[in-house]
């Protein structure tokens, strides 16, 4: 049986890569992107010509009803959501005496609302079916805290919050709930940090002295997806190269 799997934000560093990974195990896949995103359909060509058949749908993680709408595509085109990878996620980082209401509260909504707005769509279809995976991307950051990220050390330790809770209410439903924490992975938003910064400072951090990679991340994404995940559940499983550990 060919799942449904939606990964938000499919089109960036990280997702593109989990969008492969499943794709190439099988999954019907499907990728959302922002309905700014001009270089959607360039993507999707990229993708076709690649082999890859992927389904893409339009869906801002902030907006409840852009995110009902897009899940309901989806269920019309291919049928229902069987697992959801919450990706999508920006960064606003300054230091918090810098930081605008403005500047909080985009992040707290990309990265913390979005995980609701989205697991709300496709949660009861889940557990009418007995089945289901939610897999949240969240980050090293919302473990140990960061400098200049308040804001997104904030949102992404709330979506521990939210693994571990929403485990506890689907755990006898077959519906697994987890959380992955990557350290520092080399796409954009990372690439995005000055050299120095991340040569003087965020490489001498991680014992492994490099970057991850996106597709170590989207291993671990399709193992929680699979039948073999069954018993982890409610985790906040890590993959950072050992830089923070516990
Ligand atoms: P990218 O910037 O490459 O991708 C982020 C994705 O989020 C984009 O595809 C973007 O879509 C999407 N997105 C942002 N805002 C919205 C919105 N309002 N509605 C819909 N989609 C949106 O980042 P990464 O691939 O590196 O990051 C993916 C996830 O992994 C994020 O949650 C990030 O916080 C997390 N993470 C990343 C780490 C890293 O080192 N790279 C480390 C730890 C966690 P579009 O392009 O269409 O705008």
């Amino acid at each position: 049986m060919q799942r449904v799997a939606l990964v938000t934000g499919g089109m960036g560093g990280l997702g593109e890569a989990v969008c492969i990974k499943l794709a190439a195990l099988g999954y019907k896949g499907v990728t959302t992107y922002s309905p700014s995103n001009t270089k959607a359909k360039d993507w999707l060509k990229s993708m076709n010509s690649r082999g890859y058949n992927f389904n893409a749908y339009p869906c801002d993680v902030v907006d409840f009803d852009s995110c009902r709408e897009c899940v309901t595509k989806v269920g019309n085109d291919l049928g229902p959501v069987d697992v959801l990878v919450n990706n999508a996620g920006i960064t606003r980082d300054m230091t918090f005496k810098k930081m605008t209401p403005k500047d909080w509260d985009i992040v707290i909504r990309t990265n913390l609302y979005s995980v609701f707005n989205m697991t709300k769509q496709v949660l009861d279809g889940m557990i009418e079916r007995g089945w289901g995976r939610v897999i949240n991307i969240s980050s090293v950051n919302a473990q140990k805290g960061a400098f200049g990220q308040t804001n997104y050390s904030s949102a992404k330790a709330g979506m521990h919050g939210f693994t571990k809770a929403l485990a506890l209410e689907v755990a006898k439903r077959g519906v697994t709930v987890n959380t992955i924490s990557p350290g520092y992975i080399g796409t954009r938003m990372v690439t995005a940090i000055p050299r120095e910064v991340l040569d003087n400072k965020i490489l001498p951090q991680i014992p492994m002295s490099r970057l991850g990679k996106p597709e170590e991340v989207a291993g671990l994404v399709a193992y929680l997806a699979s039948e073999e995940a069954a018993f982890v559940h409610g985790a906040n499983i890590s993959i950072n190269g050992g830089q923070h550990m516990y």
